[in-house]
């Protein structure tokens, strides 16, 4: 199984750096290099040797009900590894290295038709993988289980189905009251002052900088594990706009801080040759916490506004509240990570409608454009110009994440849940307004982190607030925010 992280977190790193350093020239041999790593990681993980282990222990008799928990998350892990046939793993490794690189032209050129026989190519192996998988259920169960254990299709419709009319009726809410202004928001930031004050928040929020890095790219924010003590989080700032820089950071930071207070014991565990940490909701539940619940309150800003109006001067005549209604306007816009937390999850629904639609065959990769823009006016009433900021904005069906999306609005709703279960120990709001942020990332940590992958995220809720996954704590959220910012 180390041999398998081994891999596994090489392959990761090739990924991140794929992204942000490699040469264009450079990608038919990464390519290479991809598939053979991704092949090692595969064939390490699905050794026969682990199965023995993972049988005997399954077998012991005197695990801990812990212990229990984790063997089987590894045991499932590893049968979707084995599951999965030797070529049609280095198949998938070879096509997604590649199809990400139709995606970065198609996507500088805004050009759909660059993507599309890639797009095609990935969804006939995704078809194929789900198939080999498990071909007794929806591809989709089959393919997000990777992402999502526990969370079947139909448990995600519902959930993200009982989103849409609350937040398409507060976005109309929205869209009749006066916004508050945004004027203190423009301006010109340096680079250096960003960096630095993504730096500080970081070290507030509980950040381990000797076991972890922030790094200024110029593509797309992401979190990677690159060994024990080794979480690297990478961050892209704007000149002409703070906050994607230092919302994307605190993001990040959420990952990276849970991904450091896992315990020991999962340093060298591995369950997926993808490199998916288990669950994506949980993770990005840390992650919009910190983004969200505590980066865009009042309470975070009444502490931290200082510190940032030493960074930037140009917020030294800018009034507290003022800038805290800024930072949270909503407006119905076209790109998902740009979006505020009101719009946010109908991004999510729209996707998640089109490639279930994509992998039934009821949507065509060919029209994909089309039924995106109709879907963005539908649901947002905005319409994308070019594919570049429509359907081509995201990268993960290129990589083969179909069945990924959901995750992101399942954080969101888990976060609200475990929010207000920290309520119950009196733990967030004094200590947002006093700067105190490792009462809450402690809290976290007991509660969350270091559980690292043993829970999937219906067992973590379930333990922590008795219940299951609820979108109702997160509208309640919302509702109560934007009455305050919009003075309903
Ligand atoms: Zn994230």
């Amino acid at each position: 199984m180390k041999q398998a992280a081994m891999y596994g977190h090489t392959y990761s790193l090739m990924g991140a750096d794929q992204e942000t350093t490699m040469p264009p020239d450079a990608g038919p041999g990464r390519d290479e290099i991809a598939t053979f790593m991704f092949g090692k990681t595969h064939e390490a993980f699905t050794c026969p040797e682990i199965q023995d282990v993972l049988s005997q222990l399954a077998n012991a008799g005197d695990l801990s009900p812990d212990e229990t928990h984790l063997v089987r998350r590894i045991s499932q892990g590893h049968r979707r590894a084995k599951a999965l046939p030797a070529d049609l793993a280095n198949a998938w490794a070879q096509t997604t290295s590649s199809a990400w690189r139709q995606w970065t032209e198609a996507k500088a050129k805004s050009d759909f038709q660059i993507f599309l026989p890639a797009l095609r190519q990935v969804l006939s192996l995704a078809k194929q993988k789900a198939s080999a998988l498990d071909s007794s259920i929806h591809p989709y169960n089959a393919l997000s289980a990777g992402f999502e254990p526990g969370m079947p299709v139909e448990e995600i419709r519902r959930i993200l189905s009982a989103l849409r009319e609350p937040l398409s009726k507060l976005v109309r809410k929205i869209s009749r009251a006066t916004p508050p202004s945004g004027i203190c928001l423009k301006g010109f930031f340096l680079l250096e002052q960003q960096e630095r004050l993504s730096q500080v928040v970081l070290r507030r929020m509980g950040f381990n900088f000797k076991s972890g890095r922030l790094i200024v790219v110029p593509g797309h924010p992401q979190t990677i594990t690159v060994g024990p003590c080794d979480i690297r989080a990478t961050t892209r700032l704007a000149v002409d706009d703070f906050r994607r820089g230092f919302f994307g950071s605190m993001h990040e930071g959420g990952h990276s801080i849970y991904c450091q207070g896992a315990d020991q014991v999962f340093d060298w565990l591995f369950l997926d040759p993808d490199g998916i940490p288990i669950s994506m909701g949980i993770h990005e539940s840390q992650s919009r916490m910190y983004e969200n619940l505590i980066g865009r309150s009042l309470n975070f800003w009444t502490f931290f506004f200082p510190f940032l109006q030493t960074a930037m001067p140009q917020f030294e005549e800018v009034g507290l509240e003022d800038f805290w209604k800024a930072i949270n306007i909503s407006r119905p816009s076209l790109i998902r990570v740009e979006a505020d937390e009101v719009t946010y999850c109908l991004h999510i629904l729209i996707r998640f409608e089109l490639e279930t639609a994509m992998l039934s065959g009821e949507l065509d990769p060919k029209d994909l454009p089309e039924a995106w823009n109709a879907k963005m006016k539908e649901y947002l009433g905005v319409t994308p110009k070019t594919d570049a900021e429509g359907c081509l904005q995201d990268v993960h069906w290129s990589k083969g994440y179909f069945g990924y999306f959901p995750s992101y609005a399942l954080g969101n709703i888990m976060a609200a849940q475990i929010w207000l279960r920290m309520q119950e120990d009196e733990v967030p709001s004094a200590d947002l307004r006093s700067g105190q942020l490792s009462t809450i990332k402690a809290w976290l940590k007991s509660h969350v982190h270091k559980w690292g992958m043993a829970y999937t995220a219906p067992e973590l809720i379930k333990g922590l607030t008795g219940g299951s996954l609820d979108p109702e704590p997160y509208i309640a959220y919302l509702k109560e925010k934007y009455a305050q910012v919009y003075n309903f």
